[in-house]
Parts: C-alpha cells; structure tokens; sequence
C-alpha cells in the first residue's frame, strides 16, 4: 500500500488556555503523538498562553506530565518526551488584559506557519481576536482554532461569527467538531465516493431508515453546571450528530475540496425538516443504587435539561424523500457507543420463502470503541440440511484490514491540528453551516421552552425512556441494541 503524509511547513502554534483541560488531554498529547509519527518540523514552537504565571520550563513540565498521563508507557521514551518539549514556550497573557501581549508579538515569528489555538472559554474568543490584530500579532496567513461550544443558539452563533470576522477572513477561522477528525467519519466519505457499490442504492428508494447513536456510561457529574445550560440538543445534536447525518445524507461534492464539500453538507442542514413535538423523546436519568440523578449531578433541583435526546428527522430532498434518520444521544446508558447504521430495505420477494434468520442489509459505521464499518449480508449457512440462510458481517476494521498502519489510528484532535498547519478547512465547520443548524434547533428548542415540557426519567444504566423505544415501534422499525 502506498501511503502518502502530505508534509507540514515550519509553524508556530499558540495554544491560549495552554495549561487548561483540554491542552492536556488532547492537544499536547496529540502534539506528541505527531513529533513521533515525524510530523513536526524541526524550528517549529509551540506557545502556551494563559495567565498563570509560569516560564518555559514551567510549560514543559506541564507537558511532560500530560504526555505521561495522557500516552500509554510503550508509545512514549524519556529522551524523545525530552527533545519534543524543547520545542515548547510559554508566555503569561491575560486575554482581557494587556499583560504579556508585547512578549507574545516578539515570539511569534512572520516568516512561518502561524496558528493560535483558541481553547479557552468561547466568551475570551472576541478578545483574542481583538488583541492578535491590535498587538499586530496575526497577518492575512495567520489561522485561528476555535473550540465548541460555537454559541449556544443562532443569535450568539451570529455574533460571535461577526466578531471574528471583524478581524479574520473565513479562510483562516478553523471551527473544531472533533468528530469530523475521526478515521470512520472520514472514512465513511471514502466509502461512499470512491466506490460505485453503494452509490446507486444510498437514497429513499433503497435505504429503510438510518440510526445514529452517540451513546455514554458516564454522567454529567463534575461538569453538570456547564452541561445544565447546555443539554443533549445544544452539547451534542446541534453539531456532532448534524455533522454525522450530514456526511451520511449529502451529494457527492465535486471534487474534495474545502467548500465543495462544506457547501453540499449545508444543503442537507437546509432540507432539513422542523420536527413535531411528537417526533422528539426528552429524556432526563434518575438516581439509582450506583450513583446520583442528574438533578443531582447538576445540583439544580428543577432543571428540565435534557441528559437523553431521541428524535426522528426527515431531510426533505429528492434523495431522502420518505427516510427517517433517527437520531439518539444521552448520558448514563447502557454502553459507550457511537455508531451511524443504514438500515437497507428488504428484498422485493423473497424466493427463500419466510425465514426467521432473514434480516436487512446494515452498513455500521463504528466511531468508538473500536472504530470499523460492518456491513452485514445474507449468505446460505454452510453444510448440507437445504437451503439456510444466515447474516454474516463482512468486517471492514481498520487494525485488521490494514495491518500496522491501521492499528494506530490517529485520534481526532492529532489529525485535526496538523490540518490546521497545513491550511486545509475540509473537516471544519463552515461559519454558515454552524448558523443554519441553530437556525434548524433553535425553534425546536423554543418549543419545549415554551411548552414547559418535562424531560421523561430513565433508569441509568437501560437503553433511555421507554418513549424513544416507542418512537421506533410506531414506525415498525427498532434501535440497534446498545452495546460495546
Ligand atoms: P479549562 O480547563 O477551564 O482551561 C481554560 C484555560 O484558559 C486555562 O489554561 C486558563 O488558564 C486559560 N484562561 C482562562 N482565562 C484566561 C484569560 N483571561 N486569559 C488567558 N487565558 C485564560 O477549560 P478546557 O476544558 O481546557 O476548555 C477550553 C475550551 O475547549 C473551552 O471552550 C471548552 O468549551 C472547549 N472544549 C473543552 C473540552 C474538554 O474536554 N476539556 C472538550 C470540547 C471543547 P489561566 O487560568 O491560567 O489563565
């Protein structure tokens, strides 16, 4: 197999909220991971930014610990954590402030790739903006990061795009929905445009429904407060979910080019249907023996805040004309699981007669754990005995099918980075896009708002209310069972 690594040019990265959670988790173990895979140009920096008062080694200290944390003992070395972190600074910078912003403009040089990684809360994003321009900091070159949340409805989605744009161009503002970044989610594109097999049977006339399901164990607790002005609809649906039934749902761009296929996914936003009351489930868990409900958790004992989501949605084009893609999202479930299934029609006529082993054709796309696609296919049980049929599952698994090279795949935000440096927008969203799926949510939120609706209770650790299962029944159709 030929693999080709598009190369990266020489950059310096300004991480602001360097010492922050998700610099810790993510970025800088990310970072690491690709100075290992050979990815990081020597003379390259990387710049945390925050108030705290720290130095240089303060920084690489901070990063070493992270990587340590963050990257199982057999992918890291002393020496190589040692040379990566060499690249590392750091600047004290109040983002409201004054405060270290000279010293910034002397670190950061002209002559590279320069980006500045907003991971700090979205209310510091016009500040930063402001002051990148102001302290002559960024050029026209220069790209900015920024993290989700992307406003909390399309009135704040509206303002925060034209703060930015006061300052930078669309073209150097890189929005992250991690899940873009995922190998599957990728892959799913080459799935269905670098193939002819599934093409002429991915519309309303061939597939029954699709099913997608961002599914976790854990709850809210430690961020309930965040989460409770959030809920699953903003946090989860409004963008990760709308991404996923985009690349499902959108017509083939041509070509794959940054806003060739970010203007196909926002006319799937477009088509959109507003979904009935009816059509949404509304789910919120309760306590039971193993931990706290989630008015606990959030400690707002009123909250009518959504920690379950199911909900049905039409895209109303020629393609999708009379296919429901069921939507499901919530905390505190069964199973950590994330997965698109196209659920094919059945055969026309069975020739087989009836069987009980008969099912449709399910193109699974597994984002975690175990990211892979299945395809599952009726095929006659081997042996002797007549005519059996079986569905067997053709595994399409990346660590399988493509030996070494699969086994380690890279995680969202490592891939999602070095796109930044290499000033490809691809797998970013659009400012337009973030704006028609608010404008898509928002009257659906209003709506519950407005009514009062009370989200319904569920057991932690079930598959969510039982009025989501009902969603399904109704139609005569069932989610796919929730498990790892
Ligand atoms: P965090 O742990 O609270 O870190 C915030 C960072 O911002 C710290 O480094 C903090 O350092 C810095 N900061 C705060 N005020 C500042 C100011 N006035 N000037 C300069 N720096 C300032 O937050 P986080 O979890 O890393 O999240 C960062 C962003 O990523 C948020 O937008 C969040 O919504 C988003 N996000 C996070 C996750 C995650 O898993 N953590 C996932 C998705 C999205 P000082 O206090 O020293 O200044």
């Amino acid at each position: 197999m030929v693999s080709r690594v598009i190369p990266v040019k020489t950059f310096d990265l300004v991480i602001f909220g360097g010492t922050g959670d998700l610099a810790r988790r993510k970025i800088l173990p990310g970072l690491y991971r690709r100075y290992i895979a050979g990815q990081i140009p020597e003379g390259s920096r990387i710049i945390g930014a925050a108030r705290a008062d720290l130095n240089d080694e303060g920084f690489r200290a901070l990063a070493t610990q992270a990587i340590e944390e963050f990257i199982p003992a057999k992918a890291r070395d002393a020496a190589t954590v040692a040379r990566f972190v060499e690249h590392m600074h750091y600047v004290s910078v109040d983002a409201t402030g004054t405060g270290g912003w000279k010293e910034l403009a002397k670190l950061v040089r002209k002559d590279v790739v320069q980006a500045f990684y907003f991971s700090v809360a979205p209310a510091l994003f016009g500040a930063l903006a402001e002051r990148l321009h102001s302290n002559k900091i960024a050029n026209e070159q220069s790209r900015i990061v920024v993290e989700k949340p992307f406003g909390r409805d399309l009135e704040s989605a509206q303002a925060l795009n034209a703060t930015l744009a006061e300052h930078f161009d669309e073209s150097q503002i890189y929005r992250i929905d991690h899940y873009l970044g995922k190998e599957t989610v990728q892959n799913l594109m080459a799935v269905r445009f670098a193939n002819i097999l599934f093409e002429p049977l991915w519309n309303g006339r061939h597939v029954d429904h699709v099913q997608i399901t961002v599914a976790e164990i854990v709850g809210v607790g430690g961020r309930g407060a965040y989460y409770d002005k959030s809920g699953a609809m903003r946090d989860m649906v409004q963008n990760h979910m709308m991404q996923l039934l985009c690349l499902i749902a959108m017509e083939a761009p041509y070509k794959f080019d940054p806003d060739a296929v970010r203007d196909e996914k926002l006319k799937v936003i477009r088509a959109l249907e507003p979904v009935k009351p009816e059509e949404i489930v509304r789910g919120q868990y309760r306590a039971n023996r193993d931990g706290k409900s989630y008015v606990e958790d959030s400690e707002n004992p009123a909250s009518l805040t959504e920690s379950y989501i199911a909900m049905k949605v039409h895209v109303a084009n020629w393609r999708w004309a009379g296919t429901p893609f069921y939507l499901r999202t919530g905390k505190k479930l069964r199973a950590r699981t994330s997965e698109i299934a196209v659920v094919f029609k059945e055969v026309p006529h069975s020739i087989f007669g009836d069987s009980e082993a008969w099912h449709e054709n399910v193109l699974a796309i597994r984002l975690q754990p175990n990211e892979g696609m299945t395809l599952s296919v009726m095929i006659k049980e081997p042996g002797p005995g007549g005519m059996r049929l079986t569905e067997v599952p053709l595994d399409m698994s990346f660590a399988d099918a493509l030996g070494d090279s699969g086994a380690d795949i890279p995680d969202a935000y490592e891939r999602l980075i070095m796109d930044v440096i290499r000033g490809n927008q691809t797998l970013f969203m659009r400012g337009d896009e973030v704006e028609a799926a608010w404008a898509w949510t928002d009257p659906i939120i209003d709506g519950w708002e407005a009514r009062g609706d009370r989200p319904k209770p569920y057991d932690p650790g079930s598959s969510g209310p039982e009025d989501a299962l009902m969603l399904l029944h109704r139609d005569g159709r069932r989610w796919r069972e929730l498990k790892e």
